[in-house]
């Protein structure tokens, strides 16, 4: 499988559309997810071109893992989070959509189930808990 130039998270780091960014280092970029399943739902993606686990270099991944530990510990403190769910879906058969690399960092609490995938979120409550994340970041 071909990696597709013009995904949307391919966009996004080209600047040709939108995002909330809450981190950036040279190697990743992580951002708002716009359908939140859970408070402050983000995402981690390599800066270079890759579909998914199956063709992701050991930097990339590396690089990732980083950047996934940062803002892990970040969700804990900003929402007060008993844990965190780490999500990676690799090919449509995995239940992937944006083909370039991406891990979902879902903030969790007690009793508490993730929201249902694909529900647009409310643009100014992604924006605040975005900025709880930067501040946790601090
Ligand atoms: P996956 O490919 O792992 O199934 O999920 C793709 C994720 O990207 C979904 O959680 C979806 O909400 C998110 N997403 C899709 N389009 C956009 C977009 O334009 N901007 C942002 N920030 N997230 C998006």
């Amino acid at each position: 499988m071909r990696y597709d130039t013009d995904n949307i998270f391919a966009k996004i780091l080209r600047g040709d559309i939108p995002a909330f960014k809450v981190y950036e280092d040279a190697e990743t970029f992580a951002f708002m997810d716009i359908m939140p399943r859970s408070p402050g739902h983000c995402l981690v993606i390599p800066k270079t071109p890759c579909r998914n686990l199956l063709d992701a270099s050991p930097e990339q991944l590396g690089a990732c893992m980083r950047t996934v530990n940062l803002l892990a510990k970040a969700a804990m403190t900003a929402f007060g989070a008993q844990g965190i769910t780490l999500q990676q879906f690799s090919e449509a058969a995995g239940g992937q959509e944006v083909f370039h690399l991406h891990f979902h960092i879902l903030a969790r609490h007690e009793g508490r189930s993730l929201g249902p995938a694909g529900v647009m979120g409310d643009m100014a409550e992604i924006k605040a808990n975005g900025e709880k994340l930067v501040a946790a970041l601090a």
